[in-house]
């Protein structure tokens, strides 16, 4: 869902090594890591040995045109698409970071969240470092920079050991291309093959996408040096437990990607199926919240043995730009987004499948927009347990507060949505929907098992980790 709860995806980094048209792939395949950031998108282009970029706020489609493109030759590229979890708005904070210093330019295309970067951002401001941007991306040029290593690739390697966190990054310098993920491996990243050129994307299906073949994941505290004759992989980092964000799974990759090892549809069909069993009852009709609830709810339906129908609408044309109605209609909420099928609800009693509630904002105005449509019972079921805790690596929740599932125990968030029933399935039925090892996940919203703490600036510890509120 999204816009409507005031939440957004996290980023999409696509990068590509080897083809004449690069640019142009890029921007395809950021066009299908769009979902993972809508706030801005930019492109760094090789071409000679120089690297030129263009960067604007807005969607893929909205920042390049043609001409943009044209001015983007050459055989290698980076691009980024941005929802800033850290950092404020504003065209400084697109990425890619190109950056000139002395060994020449540099550009680095960075997706999740350095846990660090606040006391390291003050120590190289104490050493004199001039900051342009707040983004914590930016701490990763300074340490390359500053590091006292010879070689470039040394330098790298000493910056991304000492920052903390959540962090895949591409960067673009010299004749290569560095892929690199966090040894956690928090958030995905992985290898392909488009004719004879390297691809690397935030997931699976961007690379489908631009008609390439997925070669594997990039692996936790890996480290690819990709030129024309392929890729080399170091292993520089301390080695740590696995954490892939399993929220990933549940609700921010695409469901015709496979993230971790997961394939997320028939992992999110099975999250349906398990919520069926569980937690079943009497109903007439089963309908998803659209679209990141809709596999779960097939599954649902399936198991249990209701009809499927489409009892909420989605627009597809409500983006940044739409007009928000004034305060005498503002009461429309994620109407503008949702909208109710009245001949689908009315005089039935309904089940809706979501993929999570996180504010509890979009639930509580669904259950009021399927009452007034006719709707006589209205069940809420949810693919994923009580969200109690803020995100640290990447994926941008509000503060604990906000969270409907921290300020409220599950009879009373009934009460809130003003429900007929209300249930959330529990972590092991979703670790074992995932298949494999469930301990390999981070699943520190629903439990509180944070594998790293953030760390505040030390002269201001009081300043919120996340943008406030309402901010971009
Ligand atoms: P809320 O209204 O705050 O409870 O948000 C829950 C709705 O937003 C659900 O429909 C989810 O599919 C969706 N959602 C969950 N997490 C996020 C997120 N981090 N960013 C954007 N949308 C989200």
């Amino acid at each position: 869902m999204g816009e409507a709860s005031g939440l957004h995806h996290e980023c999409g980094v696509f990068g590509i090594v080897g083809d004449p048209d690069a640019a142009r792939i890029a921007y395809l395949g950021m066009h299908a890591l769009q979902h993972r950031g809508q706030d801005g998108a930019g492109i760094v282009a090789r071409q000679d040995g120089a690297l030129v970029e263009h960067r604007g706020e807005g969607l893929v489609h909205e920042v390049f045109d043609e001409a943009a493109l044209r001015a983007l030759p050459g055989d290698s590229a980076i691009g980024h698409v941005r929802y800033g979890t850290m950092g404020g708005p504003g065209l400084q904070n697109v990425q890619p970071f190109l950056a000139r210093w002395r060994q020449g330019q540099l550009a680095v295309a960075h997706n999740g969240t350095l846990t660090n970067a606040g006391p390291l951002r003050e120590e190289l401001e104490e050493r004199g470092a001039i900051f342009t941007r707040s983004s914590d991306t930016e701490v990763l040029l300074h340490l390359v920079a500053t590091s006292e290593q010879k070689t470039l690739m040394n330098r790298l390697i000493e910056a991304f050991n000492r920052v903390e966190g959540a962090w895949c990054a591409l960067v673009l310098a010299g004749d290569t291309l560095v892929a690199a993920r966090d040894p956690w491996g928090f958030r995905p990243l992985v290898l392909g093959r488009r004719g004879t050129a390297w691809v690397v994307a935030s997931e699976s299906a961007a690379i489908e996408f631009v008609q390439g073949t997925v070669v594997r994941e990039i692996e936790p505290g890996e480290l690819l040096i990709i030129d024309e004759d392929g890729p080399q992989s170091l292993r520089p980092f301390a080695r740590r437990p696995r954490r892939a964000c399993i929220f990933e799974a549940i609700y921010f990759a695409r469901p015709d990607s496979t993230v971790f090892g997961v394939d997320v549809y028939a992992a999110r069909v099975r999250l349906g199926e398990r919520l069926a069993q569980r937690y079943p009852t009497r109903a007439d009709v089963v309908i998803p919240v659209p679209d990141s609830g809709s596999p779960a709810a097939l599954g649902f339906a399936q198991t249990a043995g209701i009809p499927f129908g489409m009892g909420l609408l989605r627009s597809h044309y409500v983006g940044r730009t739409f007009i928000e109605p004034t305060q005498r209609i503002r009461d429309f909420g994620v109407r503008l987004k949702l909208q109710p099928n009245r001949s689908v609800v009315a005089g039935k009693r309904v089940v809706v499948v979501d993929d999570s509630i996180v504010r509890g904002t979009t639930a509580q105005k669904i259950v009021r927009m399927l009452r007034a449509a006719g709707a006589v019972e209205v069940h809420l079921r949810i693919a994923s347990p009580p969200m109690t805790g803020p995100c640290h690596y990447g994926i941008d929740t509000p503060e604990r507060g906000d969270l409907v599932a921290h300020r409220l125990d599950l009879p009373r968030i009934r009460q809130f949505l003003d429900a007929d029933s209300v249930a959330y399935l529990e972590i092991e039925d979703v670790r074992e929907a995932m298949g494999g090892d469930g301990s390999r996940f981070c699943d520190a919203c629903f439990t509180g098992n944070y594998p790293v703490e953030p760390m505040p600036r030390r002269g201001d510890a009081q300043v919120p980790l996340f943008r406030p509120r309402g901010e971009g």
